[in-house]
């Protein structure tokens, strides 16, 4: 079966915990990072969470022409929130869950909300919002086409691995050693790349020389 780029990510991993060593394998060798969870829920990635979901909201409300953001705050949970939000908001908006309420921040008016200017929201009320505990995982969203999707890209490594593997993987010397290593599943976890590495046949490459000139797309060596 091949794994998709959501399964490789080390989180899903049933031993996943906060700043483990991730090792990823590729061609030009090891690269290891302890690789933080970024939870909101976790004490050591918070802060770095929150920083970052200031600058996301902030640059999406800032490339909007308003000088003022209107900001409500709602008892209601999940559909019925939605439903609000549907009847009630017509322009774009940020809509930041809570233990308590809801916060919705939009550039336009609506029911319920509060008139701010907008430089001083984001500066100093979007911190104060974001700093309140939550646990979950879904914490914030957007009106819909706003916030552009990040593009999902291959991975670029053959393997990740939890262990330190880099004094053995670098000791391989030919491609064979290092197919051979990567089909071990106890050292490795393959990416797609990786699957088509170990199935490259080097016996390949010769036949596909013999081939006359215009019939070698697919060429991977
Ligand atoms: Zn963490």
């Amino acid at each position: 079966m091949r794994l998709t780029a959501a399964r490789l990510n080390p989180k899903y991993f049933v031993d996943y915990k906060c700043g483990i060593l991730v090792s990823f394998v590729g061609r030009r060798g090891v690269f290891s990072i302890n690789l933080p969870c970024r939870q909101w829920g976790c004490e050591e990635c918070r802060e770095q969470v929150i920083v970052c979901h200031i600058k996301t909201i902030s640059d999406l409300f800032n490339e909007l022409k308003c000088v003022q953001v209107f900001v409500g705050y709602r008892d209601e949970k999940e559909k019925k929130l939605s439903n609000f939000i549907n009847k009630n908001v017509s322009g774009h908006y940020c809509r930041i869950n809570g233990q308590d309420k809801a916060v919705i921040i939009s550039d336009r008016n609506f029911d319920g909300a509060r008139r701010y200017d907008k430089r001083k929201f984001l500066e100093c009320e979007l911190p104060k919002i974001l700093n309140q505990p939550w646990k979950e995982k879904r914490r914030i969203s957007f009106s819909s086409g706003w916030k552009k999707p990040r593009k999902k890209q291959q991975p670029k490594y053959w393997a990740i691995s939890f262990r330190n593997i880099r004094d053995e993987f670098n000791k391989l010397s030919t491609d064979k050693e290092r197919k051979d290593w990567l089909c071990n599943k106890t050292n490795c976890r393959l990416t797609q790349l990786g699957e088509e590495f170990v199935k490259q046949d080097t016996t390949i490459k010769n036949t596909l020389d013999v081939f006359p000139k215009g019939k070698e797309k697919g060429r991977t060596n």
